[in-house]
């Protein structure tokens, strides 16, 4: 008789019962998953989602199992077909990426191998911390600063402006709390901030009002004299500035503020420079437009973004700061369960003491791989690649009687509408979203629109490793024939 009877019957495991089936379903997922990359420029950017498809999502949780093979037909037929786009080289929207196959083999890689970059003596760790090295090599930061790579630009800005206010609270602000400091702080960015410098400091305690916003110059970048002008009227007032925010890089426009002029005001003041430098921040790597973003090496602390220019699959972000021991002890908490060891697997850093997180991604594999493959030379002029198209497709629009431009074009996006004689800017705005919503419905490009000083417009952000000038050449036939189309259908 069996005295463990359920020892042998009963014990489970998320492992396939035979390897070799896993196999050859592997197999057939990664020639889908090469031939559909081969294939993107031939497909529509985005299509809307039939409504079985919609109502495929609607399916209760499953309780019984079904085959692997079942599930990926299931995925290749609901999930594949209807991406956001932004792999497609016409994806223009917003500001992405455009991901690339050796970062999603990584991807797959750090999946496989599982580990947990909490921290702790292995090789994912090691390698965590070499990702972040070279970031702050890319940047010009030195080696003795320290860093993070996190889900986002978001989340990296919210590391960067974490240690600014426990570094200018002048209280334990960990301890005590944002209502024990002597007075309340005040940060200062352009009116082009980022939104999540926004959440940021609401999630921090400082509140929206703490975040002032400065006025731009016709360039859109952040005046210096307004700014030293709201840092003399919020000390007389009793506030303590605390941090200057500059954007390498707004989402709006692509302005860049000058931030030589930046480090000076916050080395005069004694503010935190915090850099946004999201969409900007590589353009260090770029040779033909490093001279841009020149000063950002003095910032105290950066966030920028892996998974856009560095065209990382999401999420990636990254947060540098220039003094280590600032930036670990804003975060750094040891547990009783999670004190270091003298050897073995507790042995190394513990790299959840730079960050919110505790269990972290394997996130510098799909870099590191992506990084190896290609060399950083070549991300620099891939770089500089998109600020040409840029330039390109500004002249296309100069060049074009109908087409007018809606802000200076410094690096990558490039902000435009069609033109429509004599109509107010309320028709301007339907007619310009009529068009960018054609392009979307119709799979010609993914543009997005935003108002630039007061005014709607249309945007093209060229972070897109696949886009050719060409594109750009469709993208303007294409909008003249609709704005013909629509102009024909809706009475002025
Ligand atoms: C994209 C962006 C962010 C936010 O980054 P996520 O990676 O989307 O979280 C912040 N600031 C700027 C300037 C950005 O362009």
């Amino acid at each position: 008789m069996d005295i463990f009877p359920e020892a042998t019957n009963a014990e489970e495991t998320l492992d396939p019962p035979d390897w070799a089936d896993v196999g050859a379903l592997s197999h057939r997922i990664l020639d889908d998953a090469i031939a559909y990359l081969e294939d993107v420029r031939n497909r529509p950017v985005w299509r809307e989602m039939p409504a079985e498809v919609r109502a495929f999502f609607g399916a209760p949780l499953p309780r019984s199992p079904a085959p692997a093979a079942d599930v990926y037909d299931d995925v290749a037929r609901n999930v594949m077909p209807y991406p956001m786009g932004n792999i497609h080289p016409r994806f223009w929207s917003w500001y992405m990426g455009s991901s690339n196959f050796t970062g999603a083999l990584g991807d797959f890689l750090a999946a496989i191998q599982g580990s947990n970059l909490g921290g702790g003596n292995h090789a994912a760790a090691l390698m965590d911390s070499q990702v972040v090295n070279w970031m702050k090599e890319m940047v010009g930061f030195p080696a003795s600063a320290s860093g993070t790579l996190v889900s986002g630009g978001s989340m990296a800005n919210i590391i960067g402006l974490t240690v600014a206010r426990n570094v200018k609270a002048g209280v334990d602000v960990r301890e005590r709390g944002v209502g024990a400091m002597p007075k309340p702080l005040r940060y200062y960015a352009s009116d082009q901030v980022h939104s999540c410098h926004r959440k940021a400091v609401e999630a921090l305690g400082l509140g929206n009002q703490a975040l002032r916003r400065i006025q731009t110059d016709a360039g859109l970048r952040i005046d210096i004299a307004a700014l030293k002008a709201a840092i003399a009227e919020d000390r007389e007032a009793g506030f303590r500035p605390a941090c200057v925010i500059g954007t390498a890089g707004t989402v709006n426009a692509g302005a860049v503020d000058d931030l030589r002029a930046l480090a000076s005001v916050a080395a005069e003041e004694d503010l935190w420079f915090h850099v946004d430098g999201c969409i900007g921040a590589l353009i260090a790597i770029a040779p033909k437009n490093r001279s841009l973003v020149a000063g950002i090496e003095q910032a105290d602390s950066i966030a920028l973004d892996p998974h856009k220019w560095l065209h990382a699959p999401f999420e990636a972000g990254c947060a540098l700061v220039r003094d280590a021991s600032q930036h670990r002890n804003t975060f750094a908490v040891t547990p009783e369960y999670l004190e270091s060891t003298p050897r073995g697997l507790a042995s190394g850093e513990w790299l959840h003491d730079y960050g919110l997180q505790t269990s972290r991604g394997f996130r510098a594999l799909k870099i590191w791989m992506a990084l190896k493959e290609h060399g950083v030379e070549k991300f620099g002029r891939l770089i500089d690649q998109n600020i040409a198209q840029a330039r390109h497709l500004t002249r296309l629009i100069e060049a074009e009687p109908a087409l007018e431009l809606m802000a200076p074009s410094t690096i990558n996006i490039v902000c435009f509408r069609h033109r429509l004689d004599g109509a107010s800017e309320e028709k301007l705005k339907a007619f310009n979203t009529e068009i960018m919503l054609r392009l979307q419905e119709e799979g010609i490009a993914a543009l997005s629109d935003t108002t630039v000083q007061g005014r709607h417009c249309l945007r093209v952000a060229i972070a897109n490793h696949r886009t050719r000038r060409s594109d750009l050449n469709l993208l303007v036939t294409e909008m003249l024939r609709l704005g013909r189309e629509i102009e024909a259908a809706i009475p002025v």
